[in-house]
């Protein structure tokens, strides 16, 4: 039953389980996944593994392909584990056929007992040696067990081969890794008829030909029980990665960065915030990657596909989430749109929420994204568009100014000359006419600033006041 794909592993892939949004840790995998496919002229495929009823969450999968869709992460082939049932059955009855497998009639309670006994005589507990009964239960007696409807499982023997002291393998971030073998007998198939994880990934990654299997570390441990079943499959073992997780801290702590307490865990929340997708990217490539920010210094400008992404370099250490990191990474990436791509992504972005969002409002926005873009210095002031209405306020009609420290008369001096068709030195010339010296100067344009946006500190005040227009700019600075 050798069937697999080729002797030649071609594939890369991602295997997530549909348990609700998309995790953080998910699209650093397919990022990942499909740098080595597109470096080493593989297959990037997706697996969708739901063969976990108790986690299943309904739309989840509809979740997660609008995020790999948002994301510009195509694949090249799609499988879903539920629909291959047959599949894996088959290998397990197989395995049943040659005494590397058997049905285990065991009901909860036995295990619990099995499990007491363990405990008492201070025993590893588990499913193994003489522990392992319907290890040798007859066929015949299965084949009456069954006919009465008896629940049972499949487990893999173990028991089958010596395996030795160490499985060792070479994890191709970590090196050469030894762990001791599995003892236990785990269930390859469960009473409904699907496998657990174990078998359903090493059927999986040897039929759908895997180069290289990228998973989180938290899977390391299990890979000499992966091995395993490969060796009684008489599959050639896998080849592996073991990602490090992307950890937060936490009150000084450092843990896992979890869906449920670390909204920013989900990616789509990031997309909500209206960060840009190539800032996420660019994040975990810099995680993921020591290279990265040398690379993206010295070539600012290239597209992301062209980095070469190294294993050797994803090493070992947790990544610590670090927001600020982001939000710097995003404002380059955005410095380096030009003024008809930053209008293509606010419009395909959910602009929708922002409060109190008139056309008029929408368009100063589209018109504020390109103030100060371009250049030798972009202004590298947006984060993410979700800060629009704080950083950008101005352009709303309703504006909070401190009116305390305003000179109403010199104000409405300048509303007097201001015209908003006048060019930048025409609009300069009219106000160093106004403040010949520099003091004055300086006083004048701060008033200017702080009538017409409520701050102190603002992108290019004449381009800011055309966006605004002559109406708008006028009233702001007439009624101190
Ligand atoms: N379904 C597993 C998970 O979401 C996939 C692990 C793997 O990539 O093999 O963790």
């Amino acid at each position: 039953m050798k069937n697999y794909r080729s002797e030649k592993p071609d594939g890369y892939r991602i295997a997530p389980s549909p348990t609700g949004y998309v995790h953080l840790g998910t699209v650093a995998m397919a990022l990942v996944n499909s740098y080595l496919a597109r470096q080493n002229h593989g297959r990037f495929y997706l697996r969708i593994e739901d063969t976990d009823s108790k986690r299943y969450v309904p739309d989840a999968v509809e979740k997660m392909m609008t995020t790999f869709n948002y994301f510009d992460i195509h694949f090249a082939e799609t499988y879903v584990q539920s629909e291959r049932a047959a599949i894996y059955q088959k290998y397990a009855e197989d395995l049943v056929k040659q005494g590397k497998a058997y049905y285990c009639f065991c009901t909860e309670d036995d295990l619990n007992q099995m499990r007491e006994t363990q405990l008492k005589n201070n025993e590893p507990t588990g499913y193994y040696g003489k522990y392992a009964k319907c290890r040798h239960i007859s066929q015949e007696e299965v084949a009456r067990r069954v006919a009465n409807g008896e629940k049972y499982v499949i487990r893999a023997n173990f028991g089958y081969q010596d395996w030795g002291d160490r499985i060792t393998f070479v994890d191709a971030a970590r090196g050469e890794i030894a762990l001791p073998p599995q003892i236990n007998d785990p269930i390859i198939l469960k009473s409904n008829g699907l496998p657990p994880y174990n078998f359903a990934h090493v059927i999986d990654d040897t039929l759908m030909g895997t180069a290289l299997v990228v998973r989180g570390e938290e899977w390391l441990i299990s890979t000499a029980e992966h091995m395993q079943l490969c060796d009684l499959l008489s599959f050639p073992r896998l080849n592996y990665l073991h990602m490090p997780t992307i950890n937060i801290e936490d009150n000084g702590k450092k843990r896992k960065l979890s869906k449920r307490k670390d909204p920013q865990a989900l990616v789509m929340n990031l997309v909500d915030a209206g960060y840009p997708r190539e800032a996420i990217f660019e994040y975990l490539l810099t995680i993921y990657n020591s290279d990265f920010e040398i690379w993206r210094t010295a070539n600012p400008t290239a597209p992301l596909t062209d980095f070469q992404f190294s294993i050797q370099k994803i090493g070992t250490n947790n990544p610590l989430f670090d927001l600020p990191k982001l939000n710097d990474i995003a404002k380059n990436v955005w410095a380096r749109y030009d003024h008809a791509t930053m209008i293509k992504v606010f419009n395909a972005w959910n602009w929708q929420s922002l409060p109190q969002i008139t056309p008029a409002i929408k368009a100063r926005i589209e018109a504020m994204l390109g103030v100060e873009r371009g250049g030798e210095r972009p202004r590298k002031d947006l984060v993410k568009f979700e800060d629009i209405p704080t950083l950008y306020s101005y352009l709303w009609d309703a504006i909070t100014v401190d009116g305390a420290s305003l000179d109403g008369a010199l104000l409405k001096k300048y509303a007097a000359i201001y015209d908003a068709n006048d060019d930048k030195d025409t609009w300069w010339q009219k106000i160093k006419n106004m403040a010949p010296d520099k003091p004055s100067l300086k006083t004048l344009t701060a008033q200017m600033r702080l009538a017409i946006t409520g701050k102190t500190n603002t992108p290019d005040l004449w381009a800011i006041s055309r966006i605004l227009g002559n109406e708008i700019v006028k009233a702001r600075l007439t009624r101190w």
